[in-house]
């Protein structure tokens, strides 16, 4: 009673409070278009996506070095693109050239970036991000909407099993964030130390907070569900899950139902944009956040890029439709995802569908020869044996031989491993390749998992 009490409380009366008279912020305001606008039709969206569009690509002539440039050497004008499907004509951006863009990158008229954030360095170069606060308040409320999906509203007591940020926040930010979380009365556990004794304090958490969700990095809350059905020590109803940060494998999805019910959501977010896509109630892929980005599944053939097919996977690349201050115009994010069905959803949204996201593309390994070989290798290895690999990792050393840890299910065979070992001496010519069976891959300082390293 006390938790809906101040669930209403803090939803109907506090956070606006906070949000439109203290702070000025229009999130909620945004969040009110978006519970309306998820029920659009295709053709609405994709006008909306339109119109938003040319805007972004006149500010980015008139005010944005690095696009006029780039859009002069395609040869395309800012009113060229009208529809999301012309931007097919501007080049994609890699990784690598927002890296080196930053400067040219930013607004030389405002808006002007506000806000300034570094994209974590899992790859081992960090890129720098800024964007004003009309992109913030987006981002702000599709998350709010996207979590909503999950039953997860504003004011809800969530428990966010989550990564610590590596580098420590100045004490005024943490400050001010200690206050948002316990007027929002989220509970923040550090995800990274996994033992039984970091394990068991968190269920003695749940079983004393009685959190409505729990947001986890995804293979945080899987070991989490797995410690609960080994220790047998569920004692609760369904608790929704809300999976972030990594990805969500079939075998994971059914360990975190068997520990915290049938209520698991899968999100798909990055630091460049936020949520780009989650899923909704009727656990059928991942509606892309349409409203504030463009999401193309791209498949490169031969130099050339195509959109992806349903069902195929294809490279994620964005195109942030409100963030003028140091624009994403087609940006490759280094990850993978399968293009989702075209038709409607069962739950009635026409926002299109992502699905099975599929990591990141961007570490390169290197086969006897010194060939460069895409870590997502690993990706297409792995996928077939989603039910006898629960995790895996390969480690490319300084010496060039690979180790593969795989964490076996019971259905790990010879079969199996016969299969990793073809494939890495098929694709990996001429090293020496060691298959290591593992209890448990843990993850890095930041709390996520790599899924292919290449030690430096
Ligand atoms: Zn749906």
């Amino acid at each position: 009673m006390m938790n809906y009490v101040h669930g209403a409380l803090y939803r109907n009366v506090l956070f606006p409070l906070y949000e439109e008279k203290t702070r000025g912020r229009p999130t909620l305001k945004r969040l009110r278009y978006l519970e309306r606008s998820q029920w659009f039709s295709l053709d609405e969206l994709t006008s909306i996506q339109s119109e938003e569009l040319q805007k972004l690509l006149e500010h980015a002539w008139n005010a944005v070095p690095f696009y006029r440039q780039r859009l002069e050497q395609a040869g395309v004008g800012p009113t060229d693109v009208r529809t999301p499907e012309d931007l097919s004509q501007i080049p994609v951006m890699t990784r690598a050239e927002a890296q080196s863009s930053v400067e040219q990158r930013t607004s030389t008229r405002p808006p002007f970036p506000t806000i300034f954030k570094t994209t974590g360095g899992s790859t081992g170069q960090p890129l720098p991000i800024g964007y004003d606060y009309e992109s913030e308040y987006w981002r702000l409320a599709l998350k709010l909407r996207g979590y909503g999906w999950a039953g997860n509203r504003i004011g809800d007591k969530t428990l966010y099993y989550w990564g610590e940020p590596v580098k420590p926040r100045p004490l005024h930010a943490r400050a001010k964030m200690a206050l948002d979380r316990a007027l929002r009365r989220d509970i923040y556990v550090n995800c990274t130390p996994r033992s039984e004794k970091d394990l068991l304090a968190v269920i003695q958490l749940i079983r004393r907070d009685r959190p409505s969700a729990i947001a986890c990095y995804t293979q945080a809350g899987v070991a989490l569900a797995r410690f609960v059905l080994d220790q047998g020590l569920r004692t609760w109803g369904t608790i929704p899950v809300i999976c972030a940060a990594e990805r969500l494998f079939p075998a994971d999805r059914k360990i975190l139902e068997d520990a915290f019910g049938p209520s698991v959501f899968e999100t798909y977010g990055c630091r460049e944009t936020m949520l780009v896509a989650a899923e909704c109630e009727a656990h059928a892929g991942l509606h892309v956040s349409m409203e504030n980005l463009i999401v193309e599944i791209l498949v490169n053939q031969e130099g050339q890029y195509r959109p992806a097919a349903p069902g195929e996977v294809g490279e994620v690349v964005l195109t942030d439709l409100h963030n003028l201050g140091m624009p994403f115009i087609r940006y490759a994010i280094g990850d993978l995802a399968m293009a989702g069905p075209r038709d409607r959803c069962a739950c009635g949204r026409a926002l299109v569908r992502m699905s099975s996201i599929e990591g990141r593309t961007a570490d390169t390994l290197r086969d006897a020869s010194g060939e460069h070989v895409s870590g997502l290798l690993f990706t297409l290895i792995f996928s077939p044996l989603a039910s006898t690999v629960r995790q895996y990792q390969a480690i490319q050393h300084k010496n060039g031989s690979l180790t593969v840890r795989v964490v076996p299910t019971p259905r790990f065979d010879e079969t199996a491993l016969e299969h990793v070992l073809k494939n890495c001496h098929k694709y990996l010519k001429g090293l020496p390749v060691h298959v290591e069976r593992v209890t448990d891959i843990p993850p890095e300082a930041n709390g996520k998992r790599r899924v292919v390293v290449v030690e430096k």
